[in-house]
């Protein structure tokens, strides 16, 4: 692919990014908890949780970037600051959307990871700003995206000055409606072959499904995926923001305890706890 100066893989070596205590591209990374961030109690028991099956990076929305402007927003400053008090609690990287140019140098002071959404993938001055920050990146693919426009996305980060992009891969839109998207899972080995970036893959916004997260959490790991993203609520009723796929905590574990052979055997080390 032209015009990739940065991220082409050129060597056998690959990125690998230190998030805290975790390798990312090396270790297993789990990353767990809500969609967003609702309230102090909610984030604390999902962290708990996530914590306790094993995940090592936890996740929450502080700021939603909804289909509809009168769904929930997310919490802002307020969210911010309980995703980073359970994080503290349980000794977990958090890991946040920025979705506006304008936050992102204050929400890079309290997140490890910045995540950059599907619908902004190609917010060209998001990625700019994000790129001007040292910290990690976790860059989704656009739902309408080509494999070369993601990795063109990526170089914009990069090209900024910041190696430490790790890429996502959340399904994207076709045909199909019983799946809220198509996880296309040969974006890792083809990822793999084109980047020496890590990239990690979302069951929960590719399926839609919480009885599909487990089978395409493993099938990811098996494809030679460096890690996972997934939603867990504490009461997935009464999630404020994508309710029908959050996993119930004794459901996350049950998966996580059937991933932990199989990236043993895919040679991945496991997780921190
Ligand atoms: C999310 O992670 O909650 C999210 C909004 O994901 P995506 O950008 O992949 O839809
Ligand atoms: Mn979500």
């Amino acid at each position: 692919m032209k015009n990739l100066k940065l991220a082409a893989r050129v060597t056998k070596e690959r990125t690998v990014i230190k998030v805290s205590d975790v390798e990312v591209g090396k270790d297993l990374v789990v990353i767990a908890g809500p969609c967003s961030v609702e309230s102090e109690a909610q984030m604390v028991a999902s962290a708990q949780a996530v914590k306790d099956a094993g995940a090592n990076m936890l996740r929450g929305g502080a700021f939603k970037p909804r289909t509809s402007p009168y769904a929930f927003q997310g919490l802002g400053l307020r969210g911010l600051k309980l995703l980073a008090k359970a994080g503290r609690q349980t000794d977990l990287p958090i890991v946040t959307e920025v979705i506006d140019p304008r936050d992102v140098s204050w929400v890079a002071e309290f997140a490890d990871v910045l995540q950059i959404g599907t619908r902004n993938m190609q917010n060209y001055s998001l990625l700019k700003e994000v790129g001007q920050t040292g910290r990690p990146v976790l860059l989704k693919r656009g739902m309408y995206s080509t494999l070369e426009e993601w990795l063109n996305c990526a170089e914009y980060i990069l090209s900024e000055g910041n190696p430490n992009v790790i890429l996502c891969e959340r399904g994207i839109r076709t045909f199909e409606t019983y799946t809220r998207n198509t996880l296309d899972l040969s974006a890792v080995p083809a990822i793999k072959e084109l980047t020496h970036l890590p990239i990690i893959i979302d069951p929960t916004h590719s399926t839609g499904r919480v009885n599909l997260i487990g089978p395409m959490s493993m099938a990811a790991i098996a494809a030679g995926a460096d890690g996972l993203i997934i939603e867990v609520h504490y009461n997935p009723a009464e999630a404020l923001c994508d309710a029908d796929q959050a996993l119930t905590p004794v459901m996350f574990a049950d998966i996580m305890a059937r991933l932990r052979p199989l990236s043993a055997f895919m040679n991945k080390l496991p997780t921190n706890n």
